[in-house]
């Protein structure tokens, strides 16, 4: 037997680790639909509870839209269920061409190409576009799959300190040698709820003639007045050599992503990127969903409007009862906790009030980061805010954490 009781034992061992520092993650079983609204069976094997969803994707509400469900269902009638192909052999069919179109226009670029996630958009865009004659550029916290993406490519990598511009120029300046220099970021970061400087990321990859490229994944759909994305927010529409986003967070949330962008890159990645051309395209169903997501949001900003006026409610909130957040003018509002255990135990709390809110720790935030990321949408209305709001309070109040600074929470409960 291969798979001995040496080598079992030495995994086991290291779950083990994991759980002994708190760090251990379970899923929770949802069953139903996404939602504000959601029933869960937590623990496993416990009756369905009901509680308020605080910290999906669902961005505008649009996962379980009747719309979009409706439009996903005369997809799978029209045209199919699977594909059974990769893009570049029989998996391209007329809608794919019309999304990608549809993306092109509302994202303010020359062109787009669908991918079966956002993971896998930054997975081959960078292998497509560079060579080991160029260097890439990278805000030290963006999104794994773009590390992942950009260790599969050639091209030599440095970082930039989180969002520092002084550092950004420094670091152009140093690869002035370089064919060619590309710029990328996260346009909203997931973590912290921050949004990139676009608009002085724009000016200086103008005056050092580097790319830029921004992955706006927590964005696309809502940031920015017309909901476009963070390029919409800072001004600089037009000015990103690519973006990258998913149909997983805000658009819907089932699946796909896609490379937006100057027409030559995209139709490299086209050419070239490995995800694109070894993995299967995406469903017929998902993409008449996202169609349908499209349009909705273009015909109207009721959706992202709402979620604004939501996030601000929610964060004043929070602010006025006294937790720690991280600051920021997003729908991703971080309570800060700081110490793993204490970030699930308060989780955990919340839940018992019927409140479903996770806790972040190492490694999905650096150590002694750890927090419950809450995050709006425009499913919400005022009374889920407002009771998720009181069950934070009588949370807080119990942990003892609110109107605590940082240095007061981590001298209780330590790193
Ligand atoms: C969620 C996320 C992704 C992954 O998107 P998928 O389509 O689920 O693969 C990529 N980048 C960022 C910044 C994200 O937040």
């Amino acid at each position: 037997m291969a798979y001995s009781d040496r080598i079992r034992g030495a995994y086991q061992a290291t779950l083990k680790g994991i759980e002994d520092a708190g760090l251990f993650k379970r899923e929770r079983l949802i069953h139903s639909p996404q939602a504000a609204d959601i029933e869960v069976e937590f623990p496993t094997g416990s009756p369905l509870k009901k509680v308020i969803n605080m910290c999906a994707n669902n961005y505008l509400g649009l996962s379980s839209h009747p719309e979009v469900i409706k439009a996903a269902h005369e997809g799978l009638e029209k045209r199919g269920y699977g594909m059974s192909s990769v893009r570049f052999i029989c998996g391209t069919q007329d809608i794919h061409r019309e999304l990608e179109n549809k993306l092109t226009a509302f994202l303010g670029t020359e062109d787009t190409l669908l991918f079966p996630s956002c993971m896998d958009a930054n997975a081959g865009v960078f292998e497509a576009i560079l060579t080991k004659d160029d260097v890439i550029i990278s805000d030290r916290l963006v999104h794994a799959s773009l590390v992942d993406g950009i260790r599969l490519c050639s091209a030599m990598h440095d970082t930039i300190k989180h969002s520092d511009m002084e550092h950004l120029e420094e670091k152009l300046q140093l690869h002035a040698d370089k064919r060619f220099k590309l710029v990328v970021t996260d346009g909203v970061f997931s973590m912290d709820g921050d949004a990139a400087r676009l608009d002085e990321m724009a000016s200086l990859c103008e005056k050092h003639e580097a790319m830029i490229l921004v992955d706006d994944s927590h964005a696309t759909g809502f940031i920015g007045r017309t909901g476009r994305g963070t390029h919409e927010k800072c001004g600089v529409v037009g000015k990103m050599d690519v973006i990258t986003t998913t149909f997983g967070k805000a658009l819907g949330g089932a699946s796909g992503g896609c490379v937006s962008g100057r027409r030559e890159l995209v139709e490299m990645c086209r050419q070239r990127a490995r995800p694109y051309l070894f993995s299967n395209t995406i469903a017929p169903v998902v993409v008449e969903g996202v169609l349908k997501v499209m349009d909705l949001i273009t015909k109207s900003t009721e959706r992202r409007d709402k979620l604004e006026k939501n996030a601000a409610y929610w964060r004043r909130g929070l602010t006025e009862a006294g937790f720690v957040l991280k600051e920021g003018d997003t729908p991703i509002v971080p309570v800060m906790l700081f110490n793993a255990k204490l970030a699930q135990d308060v989780s955990r709390a919340l839940y018992d009030e019927g409140i479903y809110a996770i806790g972040f720790f190492f490694p999905v935030v650096a150590q002694g980061q750890a927090r419950i990321r809450t995050q709006i949408s425009a499913g919400h209305e005022i009374h889920h805010l407002d009771k998720a709001l009181e069950a934070f309070v009588k949370v807080g109040r119990r942990f003892d954490i609110l109107g605590k600074t940082k240095q007061e929470i981590v001298a209780k409960y330590g790193l």
